[in-house]
């Protein structure tokens, strides 16, 4: 970049820019409402990864946001820089669209309910294990209690439970989509969570990850678990008609 594009880049991309999130902050500081967002948003075409925010409210004591909110989003944004550090390619692909069978970034990050899913579920996972095991300290000073992982994911699971009648199949869903929060990252987290229950917690980093570049997306997930997207799909729409506590039992081991 030269400094005009770079300036533009800065205050005028609509979407990613420093000035979207400063906003973000800036108007939750006014309007006392908590709000925040973060992204990994690019840079590989200079050997680095751009990741923006919004202010942290958690981290900076504001507005009753728990530490814990703002170090569940470090973890969901790190495990994207994790997705893309497999894959060479600068060629972007068309608008963050997952296309079968390219090796545009883009479509190697798989369909966004896979890209959006695993960063929450390895976030959500890890964070607890951390908690657990004291790495992380529990800051408890939140307006809110910070709940546990099993009712973390139980709310997505009602979010999912909520909308998967009324919204777009979750193979179908696209940033852009209405039904994004519900089936796009609660209902893809829950599928990588019933994706790695026959595996170790590590498939993905040792399995998976390495091979997507090569093999394509859908080619990286026959590899890996032994079926393909479509036959994945149907098995899991089997596990959302099971009882809560029956999906619940996915997450004893962690
Ligand atoms: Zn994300």
């Amino acid at each position: 970049m030269d400094r005009k594009e770079c300036e533009e880049d800065v205050l005028e991309n609509k979407d990613h820019s420093f000035d979207f999130y400063r906003k973000i902050g800036a108007r939750a500081l006014l309007s006392r409402r908590p709000s925040g967002n973060a992204g990994h948003n690019g840079g590989a075409e200079w050997g680095f990864h751009r990741m923006t925010s919004s202010l942290p409210l958690g981290f900076v004591g504001q507005l009753g946001v728990p530490v814990e909110d703002e170090q569940v989003t470090v973890l969901h944004e790190y495990w994207h820089s994790l997705q893309h550090s497999f894959i060479q390619t600068t060629s972007r692909g068309n608008g963050q669209k997952y296309v079968p069978g390219e090796r545009t970034r883009d479509s190697l990050l798989g369909p966004v309910w896979f890209g959006e899913g695993s960063a929450v579920a390895m976030a959500e996972i890890t964070h607890a294990q951390l908690r657990a095991s004291g790495e992380l300290s529990a800051w408890g000073d939140g307006e809110w209690e910070w709940q546990s992982l099993e009712k973390r994911m139980s709310q997505k699971m009602s979010e999912v439970q909520a909308s998967r009648n009324k919204c777009p199949a979750m193979a179908n869903i696209e940033y852009s989509s209405q039904c994004i929060q519900s089936m796009g990252y609660s209902a893809g987290a829950w599928a990588v969570i019933f994706l790695l229950s026959e595996f170790s917690q590590d498939i993905l980093l040792t399995e998976f990850h390495p091979v997507v570049e090569e093999k394509t997306w859908e080619g990286a997930f026959i590899h890996t678990f032994g079926m393909s997207s479509s036959e994945f799909y149907e098995k899991f729409d089997d596990f959302l008609e099971l009882s809560l506590d029956d999906q619940l039992k996915l997450l004893s081991r962690y």
